[in-house]
């Protein structure tokens, strides 16, 4: 039995999402500009899926266009507000904690000229609306904030910034990486406050190479590729139907249910926590305000990668806790605090609502078997 507890990397696609696919595939193969009946079919299937999205964000269908994943939504929307807005305004606001498709992406636009202040959580680990509100200036273009973490699940006060964004200066563009809250707390586009809202299919047990970018009515992005007239002229390319109707049909069968399967989760990483608690040696990083799909910790004195291999051969996957790149870790467990020897431990365990106890407890039992079989 296959115990898989990665789902902020990825999640198993939905059956119904991968026959869908499959249709499409073979069937509705036409391309979306075609005026003849193939294409006509593709266009109206596209269509019902942005609908279906468009519904589970609380937007219209005309303020959601699909991308190749949250990577691309998220360049778009600050690479295409900067090019559009950024003429008179330079300074964009960020939590330190953004993905690295946010970081980059600023890191580029400081080079341009921009001037980018990254905002730290304090010290108990929460972010306050105060500290990135006190940043905001006349020369503010964007506040770009994620609203869930992806490592520790750390939520951000997204919502109480940029409403306050707004009544200050209403020219300031706000953007929100809601990859890792989407269909997991309830939010709509229009409560948010946001002016652009990045979304990803392979999150929500769609596939793997679309997503989506809320944009606001009103405002202007400056496309970053070029080439035909697709999706407002804004993402050139012929869409990838297939993964587009898959998305479509992943949101309508995850969108009905948001607050049961966060109560399941509640539970899960509440038995799970009680669990780890019997055991000598695991720092749990149960932050005040975290999303339950996420729990970090740390199996101390045992290096993450080490573990997660261990792991691997008693079919249980979950991620090293500080999204290490080639040994490189993202900075973000640092940036909450943790300790050299705690981020080199770390392990991410994520959610779905399939996961069940049998995971916990085979996933207690490997930990275990770590600390008993693994060189301290
Ligand atoms: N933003 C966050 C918070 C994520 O967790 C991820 C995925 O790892 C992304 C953006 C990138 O999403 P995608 O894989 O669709 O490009």
């Amino acid at each position: 039995m296959e115990h898989y507890l990665d789902n902020a990397a990825t999640t198993k696609p939905c059956a119904k999402a991968a026959a869908a696919a499959m249709r499409c595939l073979m069937e509705v193969y036409g391309n979306p500009s075609s005026l003849h009946r193939k294409g006509l079919e593709a266009q109206h299937e596209m269509d019902l899926a942005r609908k279906r999205i468009a519904e589970a964000l609380g937007c219209k269908s005309k303020e959601l266009l699909f991308t190749s994943g949250a990577t691309e939504s998220n360049n778009l929307s600050i690479r295409g507000i900067a090019a559009s807005y950024g003429k008179r305004r330079k300074k964009i606001i960020a939590s330190a904690v953004e993905h690295a498709s946010v970081k980059q992406t600023l890191s580029f636009l400081e080079v341009q000229g921009f001037t980018v202040v990254l905002v730290m959580p304090r010290e108990d680990g929460t972010y306050h609306a105060a500290d990135f509100l006190k940043e905001v200036d006349s020369n503010t273009l964007l506040v770009t904030m994620m609203l869930v973490n992806n490592e520790n699940g750390c939520r951000l006060p997204v919502e109480e910034v940029f409403r306050a964004v707004k009544r200050r200066d209403s020219e300031v563009v706000t953007h929100c990486d809601a990859v890792q809250g989407f269909l997991k707390m309830p939010f709509r586009a229009k409560t948010l406050c946001a002016d652009l809202i990045s979304i990803s299919a392979h999150k929500v047990h769609g596939i793997k190479g679309v997503g989506a970018l809320y944009i606001r009515q009103g405002i202007r992005v400056k496309p970053i590729l070029f080439g035909g007239h697709q999706e407002h002229q804004l993402r050139p390319g012929t869409e990838s139907v297939p993964l587009i109707v898959a998305f479509g049909v992943a949101v309508e069968k995850l969108s009905s249910d948001v607050m049961d399967r966060y109560q399941q989760i509640v539970q899960l990483r509440k038995r799970l926590i009680e669990l780890l608690r019997t055991m000598d040696g695991v720092l749990i990083r149960d932050l005040p305000d975290t999303s339950p799909y996420v729990l970090n910790i740390s199996l101390l004195g045992y290096r993450s990668e080490i573990v997660l291999h261990y792991l691997e051969k008693q079919k249980i996957y979950l991620s090293s806790g500080s999204a290490c790149s080639k040994g490189a870790s993202s900075g973000v467990l640092e940036s909450f605090g943790a300790k050299q020897n705690e981020v080199d431990s770390a392990l991410r365990i994520s959610f779905c609502a399939e996961n069940t106890e049998a995971d916990l407890t085979a996933l207690v039992q490997g930990l275990k078997g770590a600390q008993r079989d693994l060189m301290h």
